[in-house]
């Protein structure tokens, strides 16, 4: 596929000010506040780095977590998860505020750019407006948590206009956040001329052109726990796919659809129609569409439950499926040998139970095992690739969890939508 947006080659910054949104939205220990991953802000160094060499200054942001900006709406949910009121306390709310502050992230990019990441105390405010008035070419300056201002997820346009009013254009780099029109990922463009940096670009020239023009035969895998968080990506992928295997929890709303005993797995009981649907659908477009032949099954929703393998819709009251069995990684593994391209999105099982994670492992290495360009969609799915070892070995692992699914969904991305056609 032919990416059709401008990307900061694109564009002259030369001694110009960038204000560059990255997803700098990374794991923290929640005790000692350490990132860590830091794969989200590594995968930002090559446009930032761009920008540095072209002889920009940069101004970069981003969000972090969910913090609250209202201390009013902070209390109140407080109070609606029975804190304790003399707890609820505005030095309590500020804490919660603060460990959601950029400041490892500043410390993490300057080990990594080997260059002093200057860290504003706010997105807009005098601290913020003042370092960014005297930034110079060559140097970064990272604002405070976009989320600390109450306009960001209302894309409020006196926000964004503040925003822009600090730099001279406008850089999105934060795929994970562009399937959300905030101020900072979506209105400031209103107000600059705004283009996308490198990962951006990346991720959209693979995933897009998988969608829109894939080696063939394209085999879909899709998991996870439920069938109607991905209703659109299934309804999307039937549409383009040659072959769609069916994992993880949804399996069991597919099975009971067709009359199996599921036990105690995940059921979405309303979703049994559309399960039934989707199978007619893919018989009628003649796409292969495969579902579990047996499961390995435990009596309880644990690490070291008791475990049985079962055929497929044959699960005793009392049990639930946690992974795929024996006989269906064969089945799925034959299937994706021949593949052109593989596009992943949901676990096979509950692979953050070893005992349960061998379906999700075995498919992982059948992929990695293949010719095909194989692509990784979804949080925990890129999750389970990377934990279990073949994070190396797929073609690419989507930064964006949501914004890939919603990329996969065939929905236009707002993020991206608002830059400036090439
Ligand atoms: P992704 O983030 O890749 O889109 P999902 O969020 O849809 O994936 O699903 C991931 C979760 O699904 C994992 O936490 C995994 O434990 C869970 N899961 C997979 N199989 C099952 C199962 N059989 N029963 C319950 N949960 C499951
Ligand atoms: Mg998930």
């Amino acid at each position: 596929m032919n990416y059709n947006k401008k990307t900061v080659k694109d564009i002259d910054v030369k001694g110009k000010k960038v204000l560059l949104r990255c997803d700098f939205n990374v794991p923290q220990d929640k005790e000692t506040l350490a990132i860590t991953d830091d794969k989200r802000i590594r995968a930002a160094l090559p446009t930032i780095q761009y920008l540095l060499d072209q002889g920009a200054a940069v101004i970069a942001c981003s969000h972090l977590g969910k913090p609250e900006p209202s201390f009013e709406k902070w209390a109140k949910k407080q109070a609606e998860k029975g804190k304790d009121p003399a707890a609820i306390t505005e030095e309590k709310w500020s804490k919660s505020l603060q460990a959601l502050s950029l400041a490892p992230v500043a410390e993490r990019l300057s080990e990594l750019l080997g260059k002093k990441v200057i860290m504003a105390d706010d997105v807009v405010g005098p601290d913020a407006t003042a370092k960014a008035a005297a930034l110079q070419p060559g140097q970064v300056l990272l604002l405070q948590n976009t989320r600390f201002e109450k306009g960001e997820t209302k894309n409020d346009p006196e926000l964004a206009r503040k925003m822009a009013a600090m730099a001279e254009v406008y850089v999105s780099d934060a795929f994970g956040a562009v399937h959300r029109a905030h101020a900072s990922t979506a209105g400031v463009a209103e107000y600059l001329p705004a283009v996308s940096g490198f990962l951006i670009q990346k991720e959209l020239e693979i995933i897009g052109g998988a969608l829109a023009s894939p080696k063939r035969p394209l085999v879909a895998i899709l998991g996870g726990s439920k069938v109607s968080s991905k209703i659109g990506v299934i309804n999307n992928l039937l549409e383009i796919a040659d072959t769609i295997i069916i994992g993880g929890g949804m399996a069991y709303t597919f099975s009971a659809a067709q009359g199996g005993k599921v036990g105690d797995s995940l059921l979405e009981a309303d979703w049994e129609d559309y399960s039934r649907e989707m199978v007619e659908k893919a018989a009628a477009k003649g796409v292969k569409l495969l579902l579990p032949v047996d499961t390995v099954i435990a009596d309880a929703f644990a690490p070291d439950a008791k475990s049985q393998i079962v055929k497929s819709g044959e699960i005793p009251d009392g049990w639930q499926g946690l992974d795929i069995g024996p006989e269906t990684v064969k089945l799925y593994c034959d299937a994706v040998k021949d593949a052109g391209t593989v596009i992943w999105n949901g676990p096979m099982g509950v692979f953050e139970f070893p005992a349960f994670a061998g379906g999700t492992k075995a498919v992982a290495e059948a992929l990695s095992k293949t010719e095909a360009i194989t692509i990784i969609g979804g949080g925990d799915s890129a999750a389970a690739v990377q934990q279990l070892g073949y994070a190396d070995k797929m073609t690419h692992i989507s930064t964006g969890g949501g914004a890939s699914l919603e990329f996969m969904e065939g929905k236009e991305l707002p993020g991206v939508a608002c830059l400036l056609d090439a």
